[in-house]
């Protein structure tokens, strides 16, 4: 296949394809114009051309300071522990990205004896260029991939986590006139029909994640937690994200990230009737101020005094409502009976 910079006649941009297959096939459900926005092997932006990072298009927690990581990866070690420290145990990612998260997981880990020891890494990724990007960055960690959160076994504990992973599922939305859909409208272009406001907004991609994640941990044991964005309530959460900037949804396809709230309570719902335990939902802030944010960010500090007002607007940033504090939200399911720390 061509690349998309180079289209041809036989290989058109997607925004070209997408409407030869509206014209052809109807408009689209929300879900299916996301997806090929973030997955069509030619022209998708995950697919073709993510760019993660302050020169990119969208900044993840991971990115502001390496303390995000790093309570994450104590959390990981204390939940090992509580798991009875098992020899083997699979340490999962979901949507890795450029690596950032697990490098730093992986470096605070080494602090609790016999845990990097016991890890074997797997990494869910769909993306070409993220896979190269994580060999990289996790190059003597020996990391294997996999395609879908349904293919990892479940013959060892596990210990998931995933950081705005779910926002990149599909969404399906309802207008008070029926399902909205992307057509195209009288001059080419592609438009919201019906064009009423957004009531109501589900998500099957999510729900599905939350029944494989709740049925692996129950049966496997072991915990999961992520970390997203979520605002409760009704209304239209579809956001386009392009060098930082909010964009029309329905702008440029493919060349911006493409994402929704997530739908927390019908997570973590199907999770726990999949057999799995669901602990109430956290605020980003007060979950890295449960894990010792503070103490970390001090210490951090004392020992690199010229930094010591970075790093305390990095934990801010993280923390306070202003920052992500709020917005995102830390969720999790372990196998019934195991406590997580920061939750219980
Ligand atoms: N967790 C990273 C990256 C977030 S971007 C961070 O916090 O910086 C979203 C990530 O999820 C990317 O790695 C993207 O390629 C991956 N992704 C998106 N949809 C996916 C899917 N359906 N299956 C597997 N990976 C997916």
């Amino acid at each position: 296949m061509p690349p998309e910079a180079g289209a041809t006649r036989d290989c058109p941009g997607l925004l070209a394809r997408l409407i030869e297959r509206i014209r052809r096939d109807g408009p689209l459900t929300i879900d299916q114009y996301m997806h090929a926005c973030l997955h069509d092997p030619r022209g998708g932006y995950y697919a073709t051309r993510p760019r993660l990072g302050a020169q990119g298009d969208f900044i993840t927690a991971p990115h502001v300071s390496q303390m995000f990581g790093e309570l994450l990866g104590l959390w990981a070690a204390d939940l090992w522990a509580r798991l009875g420290a098992p020899g083997r145990v699979r340490m999962i990612e979901l949507g890795p990205g450029d690596g950032t998260l697990m490098g730093d997981v992986l470096r605070a880990g080494r602090s609790a004896p016999g845990f990097a020891e016991a890890l074997e890494i797997a990494l869910v990724e769909t993306s070409d260029p993220l896979r190269a990007r994580q060999a990289e960055a996790l190059a003597g960690h020996a990391p294997r991939w996999l395609s879908r959160v349904e293919d990892i076994e479940a013959d060892l504990p596990v210990i998931l986590l995933a950081n705005e992973f779910l926002d990149c599922l599909p969404i399906r939305q309802q207008t008070a006139a029926g399902e909205r859909r992307v057509g195209v409208d009288g001059e080419g272009r592609l438009a919201f029909i019906p064009p009423g406001p957004v009531v109501r907004e589900w998500s099957p991609a999510l729900e599905a994640v939350g029944t494989a994640i709740g049925s692996l941990v129950a049966t496997a044991g072991g915990g999961a937690l992520f970390v997203d964005y979520a605002e409760p309530g009704p209304g239209d959460s579809l956001q386009a994200l392009a060098g930082h900037e909010k964009q029309h949804p329905l702008a440029n396809p493919g060349a911006a990230d493409l994402t929704a709230h997530v739908g927390f309570p019908a997570f973590l719902a199907a999770a726990g009737r999949a057999g799995a335990q669901p602990w109430p939902l956290l605020t980003q802030g007060d979950f890295l101020r449960r894990l010792g944010i503070e103490a970390r960010a001090a210490a951090l500090a004392a020992a690199n005094p010229g930094r010591a007002p970075t790093i305390a607007r990095q934990a801010r940033r993280l923390t306070s409502a202003d920052g992500m504090g709020q917005l995102f939200k830390a969720a999790c399911v372990t196998s019934p009976g195991l406590a997580p720390p920061g939750f219980s």
